[in-house]
C-alpha cells in the first residue's frame, strides 16, 4: 500500500500531512501525486471529496519549495482557477493547511468583495494565487498582476467552469499564461466539450480517472417520486417528517425557487437556509458554516452554489427540481455517500420532468426505487402551512440576479456581458427567472491536432 513517504515530499508538507492526521493517500492522490512530482501534465476525472485538492496541491507545494525564488512583485508562481468563491476559498484553505510549515503566501481573490485589499495583497507578489476568472482578469486589467511567472496551472472544476459561461474569460487567461509551465485540469465529467477543452491547457498529459459516474451513483440508494409541482413543497415536508435526516441538501433549479422553499419551511416552524448566486458573501459563508456545524440541518441549494462544496455527514440530497442535464445529477448526489457513508437521494419528479430523469437513468445506467406519496398526502397538500413573509432585505444584492456571473465577465467586456447558457426555460412559475446550472456549450476547439488523452490513462475506483 502506497503511504505519503512514498512520494518523496518535502518534510515541512509531511509534517503538515501529519498534523492533518493523513496516514493514506487516496486513490487519486495515489494516482496523480507520482507523475505530478515528475512535472508532467495531468487530466482528473474527479469530483470534489476525492482528496483532489490534496492531490494537486502537494506535489506542487514541493516543486515551489524546491526550487524557491523570490516572487516578482504582482505576480504569481502557482495559479490555481476555481469556478465559484467558495470552492477558492476552499482550495486556498487546504493549501495553507499543507503549507503552514513553509514561508508560501497564499492569497484566494474572487468577486463579491472590494479588490482594494487584492490588489494590496498582491503588490509583492505570492506564491500559490487561488482565484476565480472574473475577478483575476479584474485585476489583470487593472495591473495589479501579470501572468508571466505562472510556473504551475491549476483549472479546477472545468466542466462547472464551462456550465458558467467562463470560457471566455479561460480563453484570454489562457493567452497571458507563459509558454512553459505545467498544467492541471480537474473536471468530475468529461464529455467532449470538456475534454476539447483540456486539449487546449494540457500538453501530453497524464490522465487519472476516479469517478465513474456510474459507480458514484451505485453507491447511493436512489428514490423518485411523482408527483405535481405543486405539491412538492407538501411532500417535502413529508419526506422531512419520515426520513431520519442527519443533513440534507435540496436542491432547486433556481435562487427564486431556493428561497421560496425556504419560505414554505419557516412558515411550517423547520429551520432551513438557502445557498445561491443571490446570496451575498456573508451570508453564504453563514449559511454553509450553519450547515456544517449542524445548526441547520437543511440547506437549500442551487447547483452552482453547491458545487464543489466539502460538507461529510449529508445523509440526504433531495431533489426538489430535477436538473435538465445528468452530469447535474451525478454531481448532486455526489454530495452524499462520501467516504463510504450510506447516503440516499429522493427526487420529486413533476409530469414535464419525466423525460430528464429518463436521460438521468440511461446516462447513470442506474434507476432509482418508486417511493410512493404518503396515504394522507391530500390532506398534507391541503392543511399546508402558509410560508413565511420574505424579509424586507432578503440579502439580494440588487435587481440582477446574474451579478455574480456578470462579475465574473466585467474583466472581459466592462460587465455588460453576460455568459451564455445562463437562462433556462421557465419550470418553477418565477417568470424570466435565470436558471442556474443551465448547459449550453458553443464552444469550439482551435487546436484538434493535440490530444488530451494521449497520455498514460489510469483508472482507478474513487
Ligand atoms: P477534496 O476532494 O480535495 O475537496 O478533499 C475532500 C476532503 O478529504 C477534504 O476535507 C480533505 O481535507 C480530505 N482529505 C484529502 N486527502 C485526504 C487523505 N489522504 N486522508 C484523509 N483525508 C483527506
Amino acid at each position: 500500500m502506497t503511504t505519503f513517504n512514498d512520494f518523496g515530499l518535502h518534510a515541512d508538507i509531511n509534517r503538515a500531512l501529519a498534523a492533518k492526521d493523513y496516514t493514506t493517500p487516496t486513490p487519486i492522490q495515489t494516482q496523480a501525486i507520482p507523475p505530478l512530482m515528475k512535472g508532467r501534465d495531468l487530466c482528473g476525472i474527479a469530483q470534489t471529496g476525492t482528496g483532489k485538492t490534496a492531490g494537486f496541491s502537494l506535489p506542487s507545494i514541493h516543486h515551489l519549495i524546491t526550487y524557491p525564488h523570490k516572487t516578482n512583485p504582482r505576480s504569481c508562481r502557482m495559479l490555481v482557477l476555481a469556478p465559484t468563491r467558495e470552492l477558492a476559498a476552499q482550495i486556498a484553505q487546504s493549501c495553507r493547511d499543507y503549507g503552514r510549515f513553509t514561508k508560501l503566501r497564499v492569497s484566494t481573490v474572487f468577486g463579491g468583495v472590494p479588490i482594494n485589499k487584492q490588489i494590496r495583497d498582491l503588490a509583492q507578489g505570492v506564491e500559490i494565487l487561488v482565484a476565480t476568472p472574473g475577478r483575476l482578469l479584474d485585476l489583470i486589467d487593472q495591473r495589479a498582476l501579470r501572468l508571466d511567472d505562472v510556473e504551475i496551472f491549476v483549472l479546477d472544476e472545468a466542466d462547472q467552469m464551462m456550465d458558467m459561461g467562463f470560457i471566455h474569460s479561460l480563453r484570454r487567461i489562457a493567452k497571458l499564461l507563459p509558454s512553459r509551465r505545467q498544467n492541471l485540469f480537474f473536471s468530475a465529467t468529461m464529455p467532449k466539450e470538456i475534454a476539447h477543452l483540456a486539449e487546449q491547457f494540457l500538453e501530453d498529459p497524464v490522465t487519472v480517472s476516479v469517478t465513474p459516474a456510474a459507480t458514484t451513483v451505485e453507491k447511493i440508494s436512489q428514490f423518485s417520486t411523482f408527483v405535481e409541482q405543486k405539491e412538492k413543497q407538501a411532500l417535502l415536508h413529508s419526506v422531512i417528517a419520515s426520513e431520519d435526516i442527519d443533513r440534507a441538501l435540496i436542491f432547486t433549479r433556481t435562487k427564486h425557487g431556493a428561497d421560496r422553499v425556504v419560505r414554505h419551511l419557516a412558515g411550517a416552524g423547520i429551520k432551513a437556509m438557502a445557498i445561491h448566486g443571490n446570496k451575498s458573501q456573508s451570508q453564504r459563508t453563514h449559511a454553509l458554516q450553519a450547515f456544517r456545524s449542524g445548526e441547520i440541518k437543511l440547506l437549500v441549494a442551487t447547483d452552482i452554489a453547491a458545487r464543489g462544496i466539502d460538507v461529510s455527514g449529508v445523509s440526504h440530497v433531495i431533489n426538489f427540481e430535477i436538473p435538465n442535464v445528468p452530469e447535474q445529477y451525478v454531481h448532486r448526489i455526489g454530495r452524499t455517500a462520501r467516504a463510504g457513508a450510506e447516503g440516499k437521494a429522493i427526487s420529486f419528479i413533476a409530469p414535464d420532468e419525466r423525460p430528464y430523469m429518463r436521460d438521468i437513468e440511461r446516462v447513470t445506467r442506474s434507476k432509482s426505487a418508486p417511493m410512493p406519496l404518503p396515504e394522507n398526502f391530500n390532506e398534507l397538500v391541503r392543511n399546508l402551512p402558509k410560508p413565511a413573509q420574505p424579509p424586507r432585505d432578503t440579502g439580494s444584492k440588487g435587481r440582477d440576479p446574474n451579478r455574480q456571473r456578470q462579475d465574473a465577465m466585467r474583466g472581459r467586456n466592462g460587465g455588460a456581458g453576460k455568459p451564455q447558457g445562463e437562462r433556462g426555460p421557465r419550470r418553477d412559475g418565477a417568470p424570466g427567472e435565470a436558471a442556474e446550472g443551465q448547459r449550453k456549450r458553443r464552444f469550439r476547439p482551435r487546436n484538434k491536432s493535440v490530444g488530451a488523452h494521449k497520455g498514460a490513462v489510469k483508472r482507478v475506483q474513487g
